[in-house]
């Protein structure tokens, strides 16, 4: 049996600090959660708006429980279509202000599908080089040609277009890059998309419910709309549950429900996530309290941060990763901030390019301004020593 092989590559993966191992939470997720029963204050969820925990979506998913039980039973297509997913999808269409949606059981399985369902063979996609890795394990399943372009360079996208003549033109794009926190310039991208009759594929996942007018994501954010684009958005991120959703005309829903064998062949999500969802919108609709909350703590890290030896990237974003480089060194930093009782996540390769290892510091609504001092004292101590 080769596991001595198995081991011997964990060793050399262990030896370039690059084994991923797992801690478990023994509390509900929120900026104070609690670890191996110790409390720490935690900067790297994606819970944007503090609503994982919120005691309206969790009295929406029990009343959703009751009235549905907890199990889907079956595929959208089969006998799992419920009242709760299509009403959700009803409006999640109009919060994006498109003519339809429709839900996937997770970001991951959206992006597989959307992008196998409306390009094969013959066709080709364009993807930004620092697009999320679903993204990047979509496009490989599809089949069709890969073009990735270097982050940003719409210059290289436009000549890359240009010398395509042949099939569909896809492009994709992470809105908010997740691993970066910079927004993706999708006016500029709708405008060479339209330029060259291709598609644009935006995933929304750090941007709904953060960006935009009541949260309605980067579409919004900038002002923009097309029937050529395809939005996804996630919907366990700032949306606090499960799931994701695309947004489109349509034909493109229909396709997807057709040939999307993410969503074909795949055990609808239960009901009762749908009804929890449905309140969630609600509050994300609501929630501008909660943004504006949220873009102060942005502001407030920024300006608190700059006279560390290492630099936060540019983000406007809740996303504030603080570039450190080297792998051993960003973990043994993640590790320093933990005895101080902070929980800031290690990034380190293949999630981002080699040499990029950082901090992945991410803000919430949830937090208050005395748990962005604490990051800033615990940052600014483990300066001296590093
Ligand atoms: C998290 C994430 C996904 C995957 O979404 P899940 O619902 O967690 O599977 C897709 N795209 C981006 C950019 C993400 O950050």
């Amino acid at each position: 049996m080769p596991f001595s092989e198995l081991q011997n590559a964990l060793n050399e993966r262990a030896a370039l600090g690059l084994f991923r191992t797992r801690r478990m939470l023994s509390s509900p997720q929120s900026p104070h959660i609690v670890v191996n029963g110790k409390s720490y204050i935690a900067f790297c969820s994606n819970d944007y708006l503090g609503l994982a925990n919120h005691p309206k979506l969790i009295a929406a998913m029990q009343q959703g429980a009751q009235q549905w039980g907890v199990g889907a039973g079956a595929a959208h297509l089969v006998s799992g279509h419920f009242d709760s997913h299509h009403q959700l999808e009803q409006r999640l269409a109009s919060f994006i202000g498109r003519p339809a949606a429709l839900l996937f059981s997770t970001g991951y399985m959206a992006n597989i599908g959307v992008v196998q369902a409306l390009v094969r063979k013959g066709d080709t996609v364009f993807a930004d080089k620092l697009n999320h890795a679903s993204l990047n394990d979509a496009m490989q399943l599809s089949l069709a040609n890969v073009k990735r372009y270097r982050h940003g360079d719409l210059e290289q996208l436009s000549s890359m277009l240009g010398q395509t003549q042949s099939g569909r033109k896809l492009v994709i794009t992470d809105a908010v890059f997740s691993m970066d926190g910079d927004i993706a310039p999708l006016r500029e991208l709708l405008a060479l998309c339209e330029q060259h009759d291709a598609w644009l594929y935006v995933d929304d996942a750090h941007g709904f419910g953060v960006l935009g007018e009541q949260g309605r994501g980067s579409l919004s954010h900038f002002g923009i709309d097309s029937k050529r684009i395809v939005y996804m958005a996630t919907l366990g991120k700032a949306a606090g549950v499960s799931g994701a959703f695309v947004a489109a005309e349509l034909a493109v829903i229909d396709t997807l429900v057709n040939h999307a064998n993410s969503y074909v062949y795949t055990t609808a999500t239960p009901p009762a996530l749908s009804v929890s969802l449905l309140q969630s919108l609600q509050l994300i609709e609501q929630g501008d309290s909660l943004r504006v909350h949220l873009h102060r703590l942005i502001m407030k890290l920024r300006n608190g941060l700059s006279e560390l030896p290492w630099q936060l990237m540019s983000s406007d974003t809740a996303i504030q990763p603080l570039l450190i480089g080297d792998n051993l060194k960003t973990l043994r930093l993640s590790e320093g901030l933990r005895e101080l009782g902070v929980w800031v996540a290690a990034i380190r390769p293949p999630t981002v390019p080699q040499s990029t290892a950082r901090l992945r510091i991410t803000l919430s609504a949830a937090h208050s301004e005395a748990d962005v001092d604490v990051l800033m004292g615990a940052l600014r101590e483990l300066a001296q020593y590093f």
